[in-house]
């Protein structure tokens, strides 16, 4: 480790900034904040800075550097464009031992910059040691995503509150009383800007701690790339301390989580009925025992979902839940296979099917089957043959383009494109295979395919995705 983080207290001490222009005045920014008192030493101010100086918010000493007003400062930082005015001030602070950041130069500094989150009191800092500034900034982009925007007044609630749990919390249950407390409900409260409901929820866990009602988050994780999970999903997966969830969501996604969160596997086999009873029985008894419970489900859980379901059971069980939504896999298939779903010449509507509902024929397959419109099957892979069966009885095309997208949004994502005539016998010689999705209309033709890009972490590797053309 080349330096040793800290966080220096500048309230009421002097700092010097050399230099006038757009560099100095986002340090002087930052130095303001702290309540430092502020000399800025350059000739000329450019105009952020000329404007805090009328405004009294800082000292302007209207000269070229000399060391005499470094006397007395806490802290220097050289600013300038001038290398050797930036080497002059170093020099001059080194010898009177003040600490001195020269704005990109590591060696004339005695002390550097991290990159800054602020959610004060809460404070991140991240270096690189200036190995490459703009990857520790990629860093701070990356926490600071994970980071609740009121952070900051949950800090400063918890912080009020330090007194008042002194005096009715024993010395040996303090430590588990915030544990619970930073995970419960009000501070899920100020989390969410609801101040005054959190100061009466904490008045009630004070009086009777322990006394924590659960709940429950119904969270869709998405198509499976675990980039692809929102804000939201990934703040409560922070918190929750149970996490049920399906077969279709990844461990790069459980990995989210809170390290020490209960995991519970609750996937489905196909046609046992009992299993979605077993699971809103689970989501209750967790949520009774004071459990903060994660139902983490496969893109969306309010599309096919069985959301509802477990949403009616929590319902009827006077337990309190929060609903994420997620992205579906329709919408991840189509960002990932370039299909637009809508298209201004092409298709009016898009309609999502379940591809059990075709097995039970319960679907109108006229409408289904006409021109203008794209159709997305889920749980299609089993009924493939009898879909499109149904489909060209109705009146659909043989030649009406149609594609298949397997594990859409994973590293090993296929993407078949076939005329609807041959897609069964294209998908039964490519033994496609579940969670796949079939998409009908003639957007899945449109020849769309970006240029080489930029890659993002966590995209596959060149070659790892695979298109399959149509066969004839
Ligand atoms: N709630 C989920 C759907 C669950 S039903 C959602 O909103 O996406 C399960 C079906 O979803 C699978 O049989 C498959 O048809 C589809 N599916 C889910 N993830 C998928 C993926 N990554 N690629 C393709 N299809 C997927």
């Amino acid at each position: 480790m080349d330096y040793l983080p800290v966080f220096l207290r500048l309230a009421g001490e002097t700092a010097v900034v050399v230099g006038g222009g757009q560099v100095a005045a986002r340090k002087v920014d930052w130095l303001l904040k702290t309540g430092a008192r502020v000399t800025v030493l350059a000739p000329e101010l450019g105009p952020q800075l000329a404007l805090r100086a009328a405004r009294g918010e800082l000292t302007h000493l209207a000269q070229p550097f000399t060391p005499a007003p470094l006397a007395g400062a806490a802290t220097v930082i050289a600013a300038s464009d001038d290398p050797q005015v930036n080497a002059a001030v170093s020099r001059a602070a080194r010898a009177r031992r003040i600490p001195v950041n020269v704005v990109d130069s590591a060696e004339l500094s005695s002390f550097i910059f991290p990159a800054i989150i602020d959610r004060s009191p809460i404070v991140v800092a991240v270096s690189s040691a200036g190995a490459s500034p703009v990857l520790a900034r990629r860093v701070r982009a990356q926490i600071e995503a994970l980071l609740p925007a009121r952070l900051g007044a949950l800090a400063r609630f918890l912080g009020a509150r330090r007194a008042a749990v002194k005096r009715a919390v024993a010395p040996g249950a303090r430590q588990r009383f915030w544990e619970r407390l930073i995970h419960g409900r009000a501070a899920g409260e100020v989390l969410l800007g609801a101040e005054a409901a959190a100061a009466a929820t904490f008045a009630r866990e004070l009086r009777t701690p322990g006394d924590d009602r659960g709940e429950v988050y119904l969270i869709g994780a998405g198509p499976g790339d675990p980039d692809l999970l929102t804000l939201r999903a990934l703040q409560l997966l922070q918190q929750a301390d149970v996490i049920l969830y399906d077969r279709l969501v990844p461990e790069a996604i459980l990995e989210r989580a809170r390290r020490d969160a209960e995991r519970v596997f609750v996937g489905k086999e196909t046609g046992d009925q009992g299993q979605q009873s077993r699971i809103n029985e689970l989501l209750v008894s967790y949520a009774r025992a004071g459990r903060r419970v994660a139902r983490l489900k496969g893109g969306d859980g309010y599309v096919f979902g069985r959301g509802g379901e477990e949403i009616e059971a929590l319902a009827r069980a006077g337990i309190p839940w929060r609903v994420v939504p997620g992205i579906t896999a329709a919408l991840g298939a189509a960002a990932a296979a370039d299909i637009p779903l809508t298209h201004r010449r092409l298709a009016h509507s898009v309609t999502l099917v379940s591809g059990h509902a075709a097995a039970e024929d319960s679907l109108d397959w006229r409408a289904l089957a006409r021109p203008h419109q794209t159709v997305v099957f889920y749980m299609a892979v089993g009924q493939l043959p009898r879909i499109v069966a149904r489909l060209r009885a109705a009146g659909a095309a043989g030649d009406l383009p149609a594609a298949i997208v397997e594990r859409a949004t994973l590293p090993t994502q296929r993407v078949l494109r076939a005329p609807l005539a041959s897609l069964a016998a294209l998908a039964a010689r490519e033994q496609v295979a579940a969670p796949a999705l079939l998409i009908v209309g003639e957007v899945t033709a449109l020849a769309l395919a970006a240029p080489a890009l930029t890659p993002l972490p966590g995209d596959p590797l060149p070659g790892d995705c695979a298109t399959i053309g149509a066969v004839a």
